[in-house]
């Protein structure tokens, strides 16, 4: 047997499934079939509420739409954020539509010249990657006569410990090495362009506060060394973010209220290059990916040489990352629990296999599960971030699942897609 992840505490502790105040059969019926992704809005804002609380004044809160860009979601949680980060021109199209474009930005490499003209005429800032990327930028504006904002994006010379993913410290294809970031912002400043500030991204989850801690230390003195290299003060440092979420056995949550005092006190003794600058942090998972459940129902259950395999609808054509083909080294279990029977006792010992013709479609490998059969439904729990959209949905031709946004304040019904 093999353990499985925390189940988030806002379903823990049930005897049946119960998502935003109904039951898991009730949802199945309304969307009319499984799979099916379920995001329960009122986790979503008591993630921001907690948030807001924890930060210091002066630090604003965006939304990395990539980590789930379910619309209805995005605008639900739009208004509660100060800014929306895209990393495509389909991702800034839809944040046009919910949010002021002086508050979006965009990151990502290989922006096409298409895309960096999108967001030239719409007056959202550009996360600038390489120098090259800012010389089209600087060719756009100038072709256009519309004056772009242009922020560098930074590959710092540290890393974020204990990301999931790393993203600083080494070669890499995101922002302008630290040493040539001060240069590049003085040929933004000397073309004329609005220079915004700088984006400094050092790594994604991350369930090691302290590192969390010292990371955004080391973020606030290379933006103050940088500016005072460039000559000039940043009006935004986006410090990144990086906050994980426990996905599996044995992992624990940040502690948010520790890293936000923290913060405030590394805030309070800035250099004074940055005494001017707002400052933002940027999450996708943290705020999102708990609010999720992904349901599938057993269409069979056998035996094959003494194991015993939940076989269901759904599979890694949805939910790639609880297969954990997704950016994992090692295969470990997401949370997962049979949904009609949460707390009886588990008696077997299963591994849930997805309905795909691969045997990486695995969702969970030999759990304790209560004895499950045809018609049960399983949950699999932190499909709010990286779910759907991060999974390859073409893959066998099956149906495209239904989602359904529970629980927001604009719209209490459920709303679908498929
Ligand atoms: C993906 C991404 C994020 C969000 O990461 P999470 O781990 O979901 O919080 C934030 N910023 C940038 C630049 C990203 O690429």
């Amino acid at each position: 047997m093999k353990p499985i992840g925390p189940i988030p505490p806002d379903f823990s502790g049930q005897s049946r499934l119960t998502i935003a105040g109904r039951e898991v059969a009730g949802w199945i019926e309304e969307a009319g079939s499984t799979p099916l992704f379920i995001y329960d809005f009122s986790i979503i804002a008591s993630r921001v509420a907690r948030l807001r609380a924890a930060l210091p004044a002066g630090v604003d809160l965006h939304y990395a739409i990539k980590a789930n860009p379910f619309a209805p979601l995005v605008r639900a949680l739009a208004p509660l954020v100060d800014g929306l980060d895209v990393a495509s021109a389909g991702e800034l199209r839809q944040a046009l539509g919910v949010k002021q474009a002086g508050t979006i930005s965009f990151a990502g490499p290989g922006k096409r010249d298409a895309e960096l003209e999108d967001a030239i005429l719409a007056g959202a800032t550009i996360n600038l990657e390489s120098e090259g990327e800012a010389a089209r930028a600087l060719a756009i504006g100038d072709r256009t006569g519309v004056t772009p904002r242009l922020a560098v994006r930074v590959n710092p010379d540290f890393e974020l410990r204990g990301s999931g993913m790393r993203m600083g410290g080494r070669a890499s294809p995101f922002g302008v090495d630290a040493d040539r970031a001060a240069a590049l912002v003085g040929t933004i400043r000397s073309s004329g362009a609005d220079w915004r500030g700088f984006h400094i991204f050092a790594g994604s989850q991350s369930l090691d506060t302290q590192a969390i801690i010292e990371t955004q230390a080391a973020t606030l003195a290379l933006a103050a060394r940088l500016a005072n290299d460039a000559g000039a003060q940043p009006p935004l440092v986006n410090l990144g973010g990086g906050f994980g979420i426990p996905y599996f056995a044995g992992d624990t949550p940040v502690d948010v209220e520790t890293i936000g005092a923290a913060l405030g006190d590394a805030l309070a003794s800035r250099d004074d290059a940055l005494a001017a600058s707002r400052f933002a942090i940027e999450l996708g998972r943290w705020l999102v990916g708990e609010a999720g459940v992904y349901l599938t129902r057993v269409i069979d259950c056998k035996q094959s040489q003494g194991e015993t395999f939940l076989v269901v609808d759904g599979g890694l054509h949805h939910q790639l990352a609880a297969s954990g083909n997704f950016g994992t080294v090692v295969r470990r279990n997401y949370p997962v629990a049979l949904a009609n029977r949460l707390d009886a006792p588990a008696t077997e010992t299963v591994s849930v296999v997805g309905c795909l013709c691969t045997p990486l479609d695995r969702l969970a490998d030999k759990v304790a599960l209560p004895e499950a059969h045809p018609g049960d439904v399983i949950a699999i729990f932190l499909a709010g971030a990286y779910g759907l959209s991060a999974s390859p949905v073409n893959f066998l031709s099956h149906p495209v699942p239904a989602q359904i946004l529970a629980g927001s304040p604009d719209n209490p019904n459920a709303i679908f897609t498929s």
